[in-house]
């Protein structure tokens, strides 16, 4: 079994588009498009005229965002909005986000040449946000955080790797840095938002399957753990040392044990040790935490258990050991209506019985959950890769992909006109 054939055709075009993307880069041998850049002004450019190609009206948003709107049954309607990024990490794959863009722009396409857009109760808009990496600037989801309302003045201070403001590169963008407030957008004006992403992970290749939803974004935190001990000579026997750095091996084991029993994500990326001599027990050690969990209880849950397994190896080796959160962000779930929409829409495109994931990396949708219900759909990438020139996708899981999005959206009208007979008929009785 295939996708539909429009779906199908509509994936080579996707595909075909990503590649076109790819080459507009800031680096020599690679992929690298950034916030408010020269490449993203042609990535726009671009993407605008596939928009309007489709019958959609085009512009960018005070914060730097494109956007396409297609109307309605009739003009000035609350928008459906599908979403994601342009922008990517250095040295990126073809597909992060930008495949999110461009087959929301393929569906919208579809929905305007058959016509069916006359009968939604709703306006599609489709948005290509500026920044999510955070690759320039050092602050991730700047586009969606602006759409959502979060947006924060004190960021255009900030300055990139040359030494260039964002309020300089707001200005060198053609836009208004003092206006950057008013890309905001209004909860009346909308009804949801759907993400369209490659699942940056190898669970739906696991389970031989395309397409899955998203159940929730997952609480992060983060966290620097200090172990302080005594430095000595090798010829310290045991029972006198303050070894900072056996301590870490044990508490770092005993975070891999408890995550993977709590079903949530843990890594420790980065430690150092000092001195740092071959035939010197080391006095202190410091490394990174990151916890990654479905929700927020969860990851308070692994978090308890991590320090009281601390205190336990502070005393048993003598050392000190603390901890600074250096980041934190809760949990964001998937609109149960919105995630349904998208089960029933994977479950009609493959024919196989829906499921979703929790997402383990973050996404626009983080910023855009304040304002509005989300929801997303997960395409298979090979490998589970991603920020990675390896990334891939098969065009046949996006063909699938890409039916099942605009059938995601047509059960989103469904139901929405469903209500409204429903509220008609009790009006009459
Ligand atoms: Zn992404």
């Amino acid at each position: 079994m295939s996708a539909d054939e429009w779906a199908v055709a509509a994936a080579e075009e996707i595909l075909d588009r990503c590649d076109q993307l790819a080459e507009l880069t800031c680096m020599e041998n690679g992929i690298e498009r950034d916030y408010l850049s020269p490449q993203m002004a042609q990535a726009y450019e671009l993407t605008a005229r596939w928009l309007e190609e489709g019958g959609l009206a085009t512009h960018i948003d005070q914060a730097g965002n494109l956007v396409g709107r297609l109307e309605g049954r009739e003009p000035g309607l609350p928008a459906l909005v599908l979403g994601s990024h342009l922008d990517s990490v250095p040295d990126a794959g073809k597909y992060d986000g930008i495949l999110g863009v461009v087959t929301a722009v393929s569906v919208a396409t579809h929905l305007a040449r058959t016509g069916k857009n006359k009968e939604l109760p709703f306006a599609i808009e489709v948005l290509g946000f500026g920044d999510e990496e955070g690759a320039r600037f050092g602050a991730t989801l700047l586009g969606s955080y602006a759409f959502g309302g979060g947006w924060n003045d004190e960021w255009l201070e900030r300055t990139d790797s040359k030494g260039v403001s964002m309020r300089q590169a707001f200005r060198d963008f053609g836009l208004d840095p003092d206006r950057v407030n008013e890309a905001a957008r209004k909860r009346e004006h909308y009804i949801g938002y759907l993400e369209f992403h490659i699942e940056q992970g190898p669970i739906l290749e696991q389970r031989d399957r395309a397409l899955s939803s998203v159940t929730s974004i997952a609480a992060a935190s983060r966290y620097m753990v200090t172990i302080e001990g005594m430095s000595c000579h090798i010829a310290t026997p045991y029972d006198l040392r303050h070894d900072a750095l056996t301590a870490a091996a044990e508490l770092i084991s005993a975070i891999d044990a408890i995550s993977q029993q709590a079903g949530t994500r843990a890594n420790v990326g980065e430690i150092s040790a000092q001195p740092g001599g071959v035939n010197v027990i080391a006095g202190k050690t410091t490394f990174s935490l990151d916890v990654r969990a479905g929700n927020d209880r969860l990851r308070d849950d692994v978090f308890d258990r991590i320090w009281a397994r601390a205190d336990e190896i502070s005393t048993s080796r003598k050392v000190k050991i603390s901890h600074t959160m250096i980041h934190t962000a809760n949990s964001v779930q998937c609109d149960p209506f919105l995630r349904s929409c998208i089960e029933k829409g994977i479950e009609r495109a493959e024919n196989k019985e829906a499921f979703g994931l929790v997402s383990y990396p973050g996404h626009d949708g983080m910023a855009i959950a304040k304002l509005l219900p989300i929801a997303m759909l997960y395409v298979r990438c090979k490998g589970g890769v991603s920020h990675s020139p390896y990334e891939s996708v098969t065009a046949a899981d996006v063909a699938y992909g890409t039916q099942a999005f605009e059938q995601a959206v047509l059960n989103v009208a469904a139901h929405n006109l469903a209500y409204e007979k429903t509220s008609d008929d009790a009006r009459e009785a």
